[in-house]
């Protein structure tokens, strides 16, 4: 799960030690989960301020009509189209550079890019493809920067490493969590956090581990965020609902 405040759209995971406390903010909760590698991915906007309510309903509002149009063959611009023209109408920005996603087996951002605007990809949904669509609202500009490093990690290759305390870890790392994403958090718990610390360092300079940066709205401005993952049918069927 990750929790991002304002104007971060996400990929905040709390650090080892994290001391931020929430206040009235607006907080995007992002939640994972998979079963055998079968992957729901959904999220929330919970805003702690009245000032901020209507973005948060944007996205929602957003999420909630993409879901009416999706069908197998629908191409992927229309929900782009559909997700941009109701965040516009209700006075907001959609967030260009962030987008849904399909959904495979132990990948959960596998082939597909799903606009949050009309990007012209005339690509067709295929009937029992899982997708996430997940519109991103701002006050902002509509873009996102790579910011800070989020101790949110992925293995991205299947080489090996010569040093004996990354090779354990590694080996942790893809016994647990398959190619999923994890957090350094997770890792201290089972070893010493200067073996976690020295052994990131070394598969990321070796490309076998990648680190997720935090994604900031480029004017700060404030984001909300609602996702779900869908079965795409003539009937398509929410895999996340609540
Ligand atoms: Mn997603």
């Amino acid at each position: 799960m990750q929790i991002s405040l304002n104007n971060t759209a996400a990929h905040y995971n709390a650090f080892v030690d994290d001391k931020t406390i929430i206040k009235d903010d607006v907080v995007k909760l992002d939640i994972g989960v998979h079963v055998n590698g079968a992957i729901g991915d959904t999220a929330v906007t919970v805003c702690l301020n009245k000032e901020h309510d209507e973005l948060v309903k944007a996205s929602e509002k957003a999420l909630e009509n993409a879901l009416k149009i999706i069908k197998p063959g629908l191409k992927l611009w229309k929900i782009g189209e559909e997700i941009e023209n109701t965040i516009l109408s209700l006075g907001f920005k959609p967030v260009k550079n962030l987008t849904g996603h399909s959904i495979e087996l132990y990948n959960e951002h596998a082939g597909l890019t799903i606009p949050n605007f009309n990007n012209h990809d005339d690509t067709k949904l295929k009937e029992d493809e899982v997708i996430a669509i997940e519109p991103f609202a701002t006050t902002g500009v509509g873009f996102i920067d790579e910011k800070k490093n989020s101790e949110i990690y992925k293995v991205i290759s299947d080489h090996q490493t010569r040093d004996a305390i990354s090779r354990s870890i590694l080996m942790f790392m893809n016994e647990n969590y398959n190619g999923l994403p994890f957090s350094k958090r997770w890792l201290v718990k089972k070893f010493k956090p200067f073996e976690v610390n020295f052994a990131l360092n070394n598969l990321i300079k070796e490309g076998i581990v990648m680190e997720y940066k935090h994604l900031v709205e480029k004017s700060n401005g404030i984001v909300s965020q609602s996702e779900h993952s869908v079965l795409v049918k003539d009937k398509p069927i929410i895999l996340t609902k609540r």
